[in-house]
């Protein structure tokens, strides 16, 4: 994934200094609020949501259990279309694909439709180490790419900046990468976004190249779908001359009238309309219309390991429409950064650590950024379990079995972390294999209760100075069975 996220903080780190920021926190809040007010009356408009959320998640199931029969119908259909298709392993993989596909055509600059993807493996960053400039053209994007920042959000990257920090970052940065801000820009919606739109329209009017991601792929006809709200993708995926879009595995749906599900659900839990205002479809090449080149590069980066954990595989469902993140009361305090992740929020937590492993800090400690309250899961339209996925994953965490990837291999390695609650749980198999000594220990600890400290010692400190420790009872609990029930204790 993203080289911009490398090395940073642990989650808890990381949240700790994104709640004491208040703006942030101030911006958040009012942002998922209202994001979420206007999905919850959006969704109960429709009669059959909850029929239509098991289709979405009967869809992706079935389209996941087949994944290699629709890949391969997929390819046939686009280069039956007349496009070109590649196969990414990984990011490194597709980022040389990419840079190639654009050196080949000359070209310098490109236009960019939002895309996921494209931030997973960052791109970005590769063209441009080979001197070839990535203009975002999405309104949130450009926000976070003027302001060197990163987004924070699937949907609105930049929902952690208000609207005179945007005035800012146009009045300052604007002119380094094209047209300048208008003089006097104000901080009204309509005055900042005729300032992106007049910056964007000479991109797109340049550009030769366009790169894209794809919110579905179908199958049968091996066409592509963008949704979106601005007119800035339509813009990206007809002007230019060649087209390249970079799509994971799973965005696959085997026909038309699967699709018909999602262009219903995704709207509404994203962005709480009836239908998105931009729906964009394209399949292969077509004479004197739209690009005359298209190539797809199909990611896997971390997806095929991610199918094999029965479990974990249904984070694969999540079409990124953001309701778990607008929902979530851990993501609206500490905001997306501290996730360190292109995906954050509730999906960010359970998806980057099965595509990167947990073998980082930050990814061992994603699982944990939750209050299991459910949420998500609750909002979800493919009803992907997210809790049982964090618990899944805190499992795989704590067991030791660190997975991590090397190239294309998985790497199972031991846990450095969490060795205390280890060494505590073999303990305690210890102690309840070992009845007898168990006993012992038990009428030990009621004789000896008196001089029982009431906090713990060493790193325990902390968690028992808020708390009270259970007293410890006079008499242990088998000895008072025995003496009320009769009999043997048995060892029960
Ligand atoms: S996990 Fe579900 S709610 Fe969250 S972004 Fe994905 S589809 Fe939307």
């Amino acid at each position: 994934m993203s080289g911009t996220y490398l090395g940073m903080p642990a989650f808890p780190v990381a949240a700790r200094e994104a709640v004491g920021n208040t703006t942030l926190r101030g911006n958040l809040r009012h942002a998922t609020h209202t994001i979420r007010a206007k999905r919850a009356k959006a969704v109960t408009e429709v009669s059959d949501w909850a029929e239509l959320r098991e289709a979405g998640k009967q869809i992706k199931d079935h389209t996941l259990r087949h994944l290699d029969h629709y890949l391969e119908q997929l390819e046939e259909s686009v280069t039956a279309a007349g496009g070109i298709v590649h196969w990414a392993a990984d990011a490194a993989e597709a980022n040389e694909i990419v840079t190639q596909l654009v050196k080949m055509t000359g070209e310098r600059e490109v236009v960019k439709v939002k895309s996921m993807a494209t931030q997973e493996i960052g791109l970005n960053e590769a063209l441009e180490a080979e001197g070839i400039h990535a203009y975002e053209t999405d309104l949130a994007e450009l926000i976070v790419q003027l302001g060197k920042d990163r987004p924070s959000h699937i949907l609105v990257p930049a929902i952690h900046r208000n609207r005179g920090e945007i005035r800012d970052i146009f009045a300052r940065e604007m002119s380094e990468w094209g047209r300048p801000a208008p003089e006097g820009l104000t901080d009204t919606p309509a005055e900042l976004a005729e300032a992106a739109r007049l910056h964007l329209r000479e991109k797109f009017l340049r550009a030769k190249v366009g790169i894209s991601g794809a919110n579905f792929m179908v199958a049968e006809t091996g066409t592509l779908v963008v949704v979106e709200s601005e007119g800035n993708g339509r813009m990206c995926l007809t002007l230019p001359e060649t087209l390249i879009s970079v799509v994971g595995i799973e965005k696959i749906v085997p026909t038309w009238q699967d699709l018909e599900v999602f262009l219903q659900t995704l709207p509404r839990s994203s962005t709480a309309e009836r239908m998105n205002p931009y729906t964009s479809t394209w399949t292969g090449t077509t004479d004197q219309d739209g690009p005359g080149t298209f190539h797809l590069v199909l990611l896997d980066n971390g997806r095929t390991d991610t199918l094999a954990d029965e479990v974990g595989r249904q984070a694969l469902r999540c079409i990124r429409c953001s309701a778990c993140l607008n929902v979530c009361p851990v993501y609206e305090r500490a905001g997306g950064h501290a996730y360190g992740s292109v995906y954050p929020g509730p999906i960010g937590a359970i998806l980057s650590p099965q595509l990167r492993g947990t073998g980082s800090e930050i990814d061992a400690s994603l699982p944990y950024a939750s209050s299991l309250c459910g949420a998500c899961y609750e909002v979800c339209p493919v009803a992907i379990d997210i809790p049982e996925v964090l618990v899944h994953l805190r499992e795989r965490v704590v067991q030791g079995g660190e997975v991590t990837r090397e190239g294309n291999k998985v790497v199972l390695r031991p846990a450095k972390g969490h060795a205390a609650e280890r060494a505590a749980m073999r303990a305690a198999r210890w102690a309840f294999t070992h009845p007898g000594a168990l006993r012992t220990g038990q009428r030990a600890a009621s004789r000896s209760r008196r001089f029982h400290p009431r906090t713990l010692p060493g790193p325990g400190r902390a968690w028992s100075a808020t708390r009270e420790l259970p007293p410890v009872p006079a008499e242990p609990f088998r000895d008072w069975w025995q003496r009320t029930h009769g009999g043997k204790d048995g060892d029960r």
